[in-house]
Formats: C-alpha cells, structure tokens, sequence
C-alpha cells in the first residue's frame, strides 16, 4: 500500500521538479542571457567568418575566451585543416540586349568556385530549369553557352528547408552538368523565396571535372533572375557577362571549439550542444550560425547557472568549416572515434535565431515515444513541433562512428523568414531577435536536462538520484 502510494507520488514530484527546472532554465535565458551580447561581438566586431580567414580565427579566441569565463571543467581547441577559398574583388554581371547596351545585375561567385578569365566571359546565355531540360537541350544548344537555373524555391512549401533541398542541386552541382554540355559559366538564381536584391552565396562542387574543364559559376539575385528571364523571353539573342577573381588556396590550420561540464555519474557518456563558427563571407553570420554557436554556449551556462548538475558530460562544440567542407564535423568524429569516446546525444542549432518551434530527432521508435512524452513540459514556451527527420550537418559524422543508441537532434525555429537572409550580405545581427535567440538556447538547454536526467531506452538512466 505504501509502497503503491509512492510509486504515485514520485512521478508526479519529479514532474513537478521537472517544470520548476525548466521554468528556471526559461527565466534565466530571458532575464539573465549572454547569447544576444556574444552574437553582437561575433557578428559586428569579427563579421563574416568564412574558413581560412582571419575573421574565422579571431571568432576562436573569442569563443575560447568567453567559454574560459563559464567556470567549466574543461576548454579546449581541436585543430583541423580547413579549405581556404577567397572570393577576392565583389563579381560584376551585366546584359547586353544589343551592343552598347546593358544592364548591370547584383551577382556573387559561388563558394569554390574558380574564377572567370582575367577579361570575364561573355557569352549567349541558356535559361533552364533542372539538369533534365539542360540534357534534353544538349551540347547543340549549350555549348559555348552561360547556362542560367532558374528554377525557384517552391513557396508552397511551409517548411522552408525542404523548398531549399528541392533547389539547390542547382547551385551545388549546376556547374558540373552544364560542363559536360560545353557551357562557358553558369549563374543560378539565389536560393530564396522572397524577390529582393541580394545574390546568396553557398557551397557549389566540381565533382570530379577535370581542372581545365572547371567553368566559373556564380548566383544572381531573385530580382535579377526574374529580369533576365523576362529579358530573354523577348530577346533570347542577348548577351550575358560576368567577372570574379575567387580561387581556391592551399588547406590551412584552423580549430573546433570545445567546453564541457563533466558528468557526475556518466562522466564517460557524452552529449553534444553545438552549432558551427564559420560562415559565408557576404553578411556576418548571424542567423548562419552564429545564432547556434551563441545558444550552445548559452546551453551551457544555464545548465552552470540554475545549478543543475549534469549525470553525462555536456559539451558544447562549434565546429570550424561547415559551410565548405565539414572539415571540423570530420575531425571531431574522427577524434572521438579514435579515443573510443561514447556519444549518446548530439543536438545542433543551425537553422538560424529565429522563435523556436521544436525540434527534429533522428532516433529509433522507442526513444521517440520516450521524447514525445516530454512535450507538455515544452507546451508553456509554445514548443510543439517534436518531428522525426534530419539533425545537423555537423553532428551527422557522429553516426559513422557506429555508436549504438546515439540520438541526433536539430533545433527547429520558425523557418519563414531563414531564407530572405541565407549566405547573403543581409545575414546581419540586426535581423536576430533577442528574445527569439534566448528562447532557443533555453528550448535547447531544457531538452538536455530532460535527455540528461532521464536517458533514453536505449541508453537508460536508472537508480541514480
Ligand atoms: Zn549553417
């Protein structure tokens, strides 16, 4: 009888517990944040911090720095080689719909991108809207062509990411395809579902095209995607010219930031926090992913703060290189491979700073029913949305490690507006609201303290206090 009395009692104390946690972990990130005061330094003192520059270095002493003032256990550096790939002078586009008259277009070389030759190029220009129109066209129509994707984000689309997936082959490896066909250059129409001015940079590859077959690619802005395709459906003999100086240098030395609290039970059971440091050189990577960087570090010191103390180790991790080439995400599985390090939980923040809404897990069926009960702690902050899907692209290498039981998570904010402001000039500090960015580090901190305290059925926590 009593014993059944405080089976009932104990669930309903710790769910108590539970919310006044939680509760505190909000109060503090609202009244008491440092997210919002690091971002500003990171985005209007340092600025773009794209891999290989001095920008992105400066951003590790920084965030070193302010993690050495959390009282931690431990701080470090992991060094990794990064790709360095400057874009050099800002590109400069026109048409030309007869000669002597042109229109000048806002365009930016895509990230790996070669440049084009010293004079620029200038040549015919093809609008298509997917690889199977540019096969279909074939070497007869495009060679000697600049090829131009048009294809937009689909705005039907609520979550913007999958809009993003379903357009960027374009800028990935449009430039490839269209080699393969003879194009002279490509230009893709900017990954971003409003028409405005700002060209958006981003990753492009060359898979496996030779040097000397590499043709120069760059994004123009939706305006000036919808011009030129209004221009060339009236006048399809019109010229297109473009010029960049962006090239690719040799790998330099740069470095993963990391911090952590050591478990008091499970200290050898790790569970990451993390966002990544670099970013895309045109704004200042504010939403692009300093907001992730500052709520992982934040994560941390709520956890410090509302004197909680951690079961596993929680460490919180910005990885350098995301953006060209996962250098860190690489180097960091590989290290915690090599030192046979067990991963159980990694949780990434990289979809910028906007209202969190919840956030997606890659994890087994019993682990998510698990999860699942925890969401009316959440339903207060009007965090609702506990979905299955992708995580992050930093935290992904960790599964190749083969670690049994590993969850994957990714924070998911509100998304409409993430990509008015993706790798473009307009990624700055102002367009991140603080009270928005703090309640995504407090959203974060509170699914620690429940994976934490609680583990998951394939890594319980049981009999510990
Ligand atoms: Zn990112």
């Amino acid at each position: 009888m009593w014993i059944l009395l405080l089976m009932a009692f104990l669930p309903m104390r710790s769910q108590q517990t539970d919310e006044k946690q939680i509760k505190d972990i909000y109060d503090t990130a609202l009244s008491d944040g440092k997210a919002y005061d690091w971002l500003n330094y990171l985005t209007n003192q340092i600025g773009g911090r794209l891999s290989g520059s001095v920008q992105a270095e400066q951003a590790v002493d920084y965030t070193k720095k302010m993690l050495g003032d959390l009282e931690l256990d431990k701080v470090w550096l992991q060094p990794v080689m990064v790709p360095k790939w400057v874009r050099g002078t800002p590109a400069f586009a026109y048409m030309e719909t007869e000669p002597g008259h042109t229109t000048n277009f806002p365009v930016c070389a895509l990230g790996g991108s070669v440049g084009t030759p010293l004079g620029g190029v200038k040549a015919p220009i093809i609008e298509v809207h997917g690889f199977e129109e540019l096969a279909a066209l074939g070497r007869e129509k495009i060679d000697g062509k600049i090829v131009f994707y048009n294809r937009p984000m689909k705005p039907t689309l609520i979550n913007t990411f999958e809009a993003y997936s379903g357009s960027v082959d374009q800028r990935y490896e449009g430039a490839e395809q269209a080699a393969r066909f003879g194009a002279v250059g490509v230009l893709v129409r900017s990954m971003n579902l409003r028409l405005d001015d700002y060209p958006h940079a981003g990753a492009m590859s060359y898979g496996d095209t030779p040097v000397q077959k590499r043709i120069p690619a760059a994004a123009i802005s939706t305006n000036g995607a919808e011009l030129l395709s209004t221009t060339l459906k009236l006048n399809p003999d019109i010229k297109f010219y473009f010029k960049q100086n962006c090239r690719q240098l040799e790998d330099v030395p740069s470095f993963n930031v990391i911090g952590e609290i050591r478990g008091s039970t499970r200290p050898d059971e790790i569970m990451v926090v993390g966002g990544h440091l670099d970013s895309w050189d045109l704004g200042q990577g504010a939403h692009d992913d300093g907001a992730g960087c500052v709520q992982s570090m934040e994560v941390l010191r709520l956890l410090r703060k509302t004197g909680y103390q951690p079961r596993h180790t929680i460490r919180v991790v910005l990885f350098m290189n995301e953006e060209n080439g996962l250098k860190g995400a690489e180097e960091y599985a590989k290290v915690a491979r090599e030192k046979g390090e067990k991963h159980i939980f990694a949780l990434e923040s990289d979809a910028g700073g906007f209202t969190p809404r919840g956030f997606s897990f890659d994890c087994s069926d019993a682990d998510f029913q698990q999860i699942q009960e925890w969401k009316p702690l959440f339903a207060p902050y009007l965090i609702h949305l506990f979905d299955r899907g992708e995580s992050g692209a930093d935290v992904e290498p960790l599964k190749e490690n083969g670690a049994p039981g590993l969850v994957l998570a990714g924070l998911r904010p509100d998304s409409q507006r993430y990509f008015d402001h993706h790798h473009a000039e307009n990624d700055t500090f102002e367009y991140v609201n603080k009270r928005e960015l703090e309640l995504g580090a407090a959203t974060m901190a509170s699914l620690i303290y429940l994976m934490d305290k609680y583990g998951l059925p394939t890594t319980p926590v049981s009999n510990e206090n």
